[in-house]
């Protein structure tokens, strides 16, 4: 399984969008690794874990024929994870040969009726008959062409059935956590009793380094707790890579500073456009 980090930033950007502080000019200023748009996965060059305001430059940065993606697994209705007014492009006259005929878009209820009551007004026939909006609810299982991909329950919004994504392929397993705060026990339980062994796990880690506390997003010590939690409970592999993404300005770290800091703990800092194979 081929994992892409198209965007690794959380919400605002990384320089954020408005922002003069001191970690977004010097980003700016540094240009590459240190640029960050809003978080997205590819996986295989045929499924997207959420759909971002800047999947266009994704598409255009990447040479990516976003056409051919089958099966896109919104995590939240936050803006950062979940801009609906780009799949009003999906059909005639905008959009003309798309590979795949259909796009399932997989989603909480929040963001299946965000998406519909963002759509409503420009939504033409073409692109509506070209997408298949299915609701998910925690701890559902789904076939997505070769992958099996689970909903778990994500500690982020009050009221929103937030979802972090297992997608597992035969022989194969990646969790992601965009965005959450430390899970209960019961998450991973639900994966012991299931005997699942994950290969790889990517962490919402928008607090850099900085100990923020429980919360509904994390920083690295963190991620560390989790990682120790995950081996207590025999769900992951010994060969297992840990991956952080979704990076806020507000964390105070560029990326060489994250490396430093991931060297000493065994993490990977993803950036854009960083891929791992599993
Ligand atoms: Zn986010
Ligand atoms: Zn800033
Ligand atoms: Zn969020």
């Amino acid at each position: 399984m081929k994992i892409k980090f198209l965007g690794t930033a959380a919400a605002e950007g990384l320089p954020a969008v408005f922002c003069n502080c001191s970690v977004c000019t010097r980003a700016k200023a540094a240009g590459g690794k240190d640029l960050r748009t809003r978080s997205q996965i590819l996986i295989d060059d045929s499924m997207l874990i959420d759909f971002p305001m800047d999947t266009y430059m994704h598409t255009v940065a990447n040479k990516l024929d976003l056409s051919r993606i089958e099966n896109v697994f919104i995590t939240h209705a936050h803006m950062d994870h979940c801009y609906p007014m780009e799949l009003v492009l999906r059909g005639a006259p905008y959009a003309h040969y798309m590979t795949v005929p259909i796009l399932n878009v997989y989603g909480n209820a929040t963001v299946i009726k965000r998406i519909k009551r963002q759509t409503a007004d420009e939504l033409e026939p073409a692109a509506k008959k070209s997408l298949a909006l299915k609701i998910l609810k925690p701890y559902d299982s789904v076939r997505a062409g070769r992958y099996a991909v689970t909903a778990l329950p994500a500690v982020h919004t009050k009221g929103e059935n937030c979802f972090i994504y297992l997608v597992e392929k035969p022989g194969t397993a990646f969790m992601q956590f965009n965005d959450s705060g430390i899970l209960p026990d019961s998450v991973y339980e639900f994966l012991a009793g299931r005997s699942v062994k994950l290969d790889a796990v990517s962490f919402d880690c928008t607090y850099g380094y900085l100990k923020k506390g429980p919360g509904r997003h994390m920083g690295m010590l963190d991620n560390a707790g989790e990682r120790e939690r995950m081996k207590k409970f025999g769900i992951v592999k010994d060969s297992a890579k840990y991956i952080l993404t979704h990076f806020s300005h507000n964390g105070g770290l560029l990326h060489g500073e994250l490396e430093e800091k991931c060297k000493e703990s065994g993490f990977i800092a993803a950036y854009d456009n960083f891929s791992i194979t599993i």
